[in-house]
């Protein structure tokens, strides 16, 4: 049996029961990053020193009687934004090309205290900019399910590389999308979570009120796994909230006899594709027979938080970008360069990207005297707006049911000459992550062998409620149990 082909649940259970070795595991992944990742191209860095050593700490752990956490052993794929202690970090940027952290990310410190064995960092777009990763410094992540096609972004390596079952599970980050639009294009599930619920503490930043870290899994039962662990206040992320932590893999359990589920009528609109329009539609008519209840809503100013996102994630990104400047880290041009100005000139001309330039420049005037009221603050105002649409509608459903982009994964190339096409495949996403809610992405179709997924929004902090949806939901479907063939 291929050990890397189980799900977390599945690799715990045979961990505690001692059926399999976390080392066999980890092999099996790496044997499978081997065999595929030349053609996927999912990874930066591995980690294979590292991860056996773990491995055979856990084996031994479990031999000797320790009772073990559901996160031993069990090998996890990390997004290059992550810092990770002694491993290099790149958030695919040149920029940061040889660059080695001396500190792990919350996210990842958590995950390491359970004991688990980190594969290695993959591929994103550039700082977390872009939604196909084809924005890397390095080279574009592909689609498992069609090697022509993108596998979503900005989180493409995590999602691609846990579809090609490269790992058991993945991290990722979602701003505008970079987790649900992955998951949807590669046929995975994926949880963008509230903002506050998880630490970005030692996550490179891109927009500072929207950054969200999540996970992705092959069922929404490994996720609501993974989340306990990795939710809750952290003293070195201020924006963390103290509220409680669900027991998510508890929750789940409960039916959704009398779920209030909201189908926004803005979300289908003209050029979507019919196989999503499908996927969607099928999944509220299974909803129902599941004892659902789909009731039609309104968001009204849904069409206007594109608009305003690509105002708003500049800006911050301006001032975010600053810190790269050639001297405390990464690609440096400052042999070549005698004056301080020429080294941080030269350092960021050769360093950052097209669409990281792009951004920078569109934050600075956005943000600049004379324009300030006339974009940011408007764009403010609009994410107010976006808001309370979203509470207005959360006072009569439960959970809102919408597409999550407008097509399934598109061919590399398409659309990475045209930045407002690009931005236009966030339509669906971006509402959500002005308002600062949690939105699950589940598998819900298939079109022409390319996987589509639905997005399921909820609450801010009610990650329980959309996660019981869409596991309840798995139980009666086998989308999520697809895969490509590689
Ligand atoms: N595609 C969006 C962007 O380019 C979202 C990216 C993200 O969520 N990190 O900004």
């Amino acid at each position: 049996m291929e050990l890397n082909k189980l799900t977390l649940i599945e690799s715990f259970e045979g961990l505690r029961d001692k059926k399999f070795s976390s080392l066999e595991i980890t092999k099996d992944c790496f044997k499978q990053i081997k065999k595929f990742d030349d053609k996927v191209k999912a990874y930066i860095t591995l980690n294979e020193d590292g991860a056996l050593v773990k491995a055979k700490e856990v084996d031994k752990k479990i031999k000797s009687g320790e009772s073990i956490s559901p996160l031993a052993g069990i090998p996890v794929i990390v997004k290059d934004l992550f810092c990770t202690a002694g491993l290099k970090t790149t958030g695919a940027s040149k920029i940061l090309e040889n660059y080695i952290p001396p500190f792990d990310a919350t996210a990842v410190a958590k995950l390491k205290n359970e004991d688990a064995v980190i594969l290695g960092k993959v591929n994103c777009d550039e700082f977390a900019m872009g939604g196909s990763t084809e924005n890397s410094g390095f080279f574009p992540t592909h689609n498992p399910w069609d090697l022509e096609r993108v596998p979503g972004g900005s989180s493409g390596g995590s999602a691609a590389a846990l579809s090609a079952d490269m790992g058991i599970y993945a991290l990722g980050t979602d701003t505008g999308g970079s987790i649900r639009e992955p998951a949807s294009f590669c046929g995975t599930s994926g949880i963008k979570v509230s903002y506050g619920r998880v630490s970005r503490y030692g996550v490179l930043a891109m927009t500072s009120s929207l950054d969200t870290i999540g996970t992705f899994g092959k069922t929404v039962e490994d996720i609501a796994v993974i989340l306990k662990y990795m939710a809750g206040r952290d003293e070195k992320d201020s924006t963390t909230l103290d509220v409680p932590v669900d027991n998510y893999s508890e929750e789940i359990k409960k039916d959704i006899k009398g779920l209030k589920v909201g189908l926004p009528k803005e979300y289908f609109v003209d050029g979507m594709d019919e196989s999503v329009r499908d996927a969607v539609l099928g999944a509220a008519k299974k909803l129902e027979e599941m004892g659902a209840e789909v009731i039609d809503i309104n968001l009204p100013h849904t069409d206007l938080a594109v608009a305003a996102y690509y105002i708003i994630c500049p800006c911050e990104v301006s001032s975010n970008m600053a810190r790269f400047d050639g001297i405390k880290y990464g690609f440096s041009q400052r042999d070549k360069n005698k004056d301080l100005l020429d080294i941080y000139l030269d350092s960021r001309a050769n360093g950052f990207g097209a669409e990281v330039k792009r951004r920078i420049m569109i934050g600075t005037y956005a943000l600049s005297a004379g324009y300030y009221d006339a974009y940011y603050k408007k764009a403010m105002q609009i994410r107010t707006l976006v808001r309370q649409d979203f509470d207005e509608a959360f006072k009569d459903v439960d959970v809102i049911l919408t597409p999550v982009a407008p097509t399934p994964a598109y061919k590399l190339g398409e659309k990475i000459g045209d930045p407002l096409k690009m931005y236009l495949e966030d339509v669906f996403t971006i509402p959500a992550s002005l308002a600062g809610i949690c939105g699950l992405v589940v598998p819900a179709g298939l079109a022409n062998n390319l996987p589509v997924g639905i997005q399921l929004l909820g609450k801010r902090f009610d990650e329980k409620t959309v996660l019981r949806a869409g596991h309840q939901y798995q139980l009666v479907t086998d989308w999520h149990k697809q895969r490509p063939k590689l």
